[in-house]
């Protein structure tokens, strides 16, 4: 199988926490290497457009040549507005991809001497928000979809009540015996109206589906999908050995919810820890966790910000459990 993150010559991260320390041992090195994720290309102004080297002064600001217009590196990126050094969110983005199972906020205060537990919260909030990159490939044939309940007091439920519990659907591509990639989504209901657009989103046209016979499936092949139905009831067998790999994905996720984050997820933010899990489990046979901080920071900057007020809008900050 070939590694996901497979490297690609010409890529430049650093490929142990020796070569991070001593490259990004200022802010100018940390903001030079963000400028060059946001403009691979060269500079191009955001105020007129014009490409062209800027002048840069000693705090970072750059100035465009011909329009004389204003901007800087971390400006419309998940670091906007952050009174923080750089280097400690390159530590904090270092230490959430080089750990297998990722970081809990305690975890991140703790390691990175943050003075408030909110801060380290809305960091990862913040970094989340940029573990899933727009414009995505679409999964590829064959693929097993089903649904999961995640949250409440009782695992073990099946049906599609969901006592208090949040629905999932999980897509994970089929690879021999293996898993290849996944997407998840929260959703409100398994209703055709909500599982078919995030089959349509998340895998090819053309590709095998392999689902069990609910009828919220049941228009997958009008809508350009082979569908392959294995109804529970008639094959006899449990669930879980007819979509083994969409029920280890989910029994994973459920798992990586309870220990890396206690079980303090809240509904609301469940959409972004699940772009968080999806973006390590698609990496998971990465060796090159550098390669992983390099794919977190490229994104960090073409993800805009998310400010403090607009992460908890919904409610509180999720607190620590056990
Ligand atoms: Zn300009």
């Amino acid at each position: 199988m070939v590694s996901l993150d497979h490297p690609v010559p010409g890529v430049d991260y650093p490929r142990t926490f020796q070569e991070f320390d001593v490259r990004f041992v200022s802010e100018e090195a940390c903001r030079e290497y963000l400028r060059r994720l946001r403009w691979p290309q060269g500079f191009q102004c955001p105020h007129c457009g014009v490409p062209g080297e800027p002048w840069m002064t000693a705090r970072g600001v750059l100035h465009c040549r011909a329009c004389q217009g204003q901007t800087s590196v971390t400006a419309g990126t998940v670091f906007e507005g952050t009174r923080k050094p750089l280097r400690t969110w390159f530590l904090a983005m270092w230490f959430v991809t080089s750990q297998k199972h990722g970081a809990s906020a305690l975890g991140l205060q703790r390691v990175l001497g943050l003075g408030s537990y909110q801060t380290a919260w809305a960091w990862l909030h913040k970094l989340r928000r940029a573990m899933v990159r727009p414009g995505r490939d679409r999964l590829t044939g064959p693929v097993e979809v089903d649904e999961t309940y995640v949250g409440g007091p009782e695992e073990g439920v099946r049906g599609r009540e969901t006592l208090d519990k949040t629905p999932v659907v999980i897509a994970a591509e089929a690879r021999g015996r293996g898993i290849g990639r996944i997407r998840l989504r929260r959703i409100g209901d398994a209703s055709s109206e909500t599982l078919l657009p995030f089959i349509q989103s998340a895998v090819t046209p053309g590709s095998v589906v392999h689902t069990d016979g609910w009828s919220g499936y049941a228009g997958l092949g009008s809508v350009g999908y082979e569908h392959r139905v294995t109804p529970l009831k008639r094959s006899g067998s449990p669930a879980h050995e007819l979509m083994p790999r969409v029920h280890k994905v989910a029994a994973l996720l459920k798992r990586w919810l309870l220990g890396t984050h206690h079980g303090g997820v809240q509904p609301f933010h469940l959409d972004y820890y699940l772009d968080e899990y999806t973006f390590r489990f698609n990496r998971r046979t990465s060796r090159a966790r550098g390669l992983l901080f390099h794919r977190l920071a490229q994104q960090a900057v073409a993800t805009g910000p998310a400010p403090y007020h607009r992460l908890v809008a919904h409610g509180a900050v999720e607190q620590v459990r056990g």
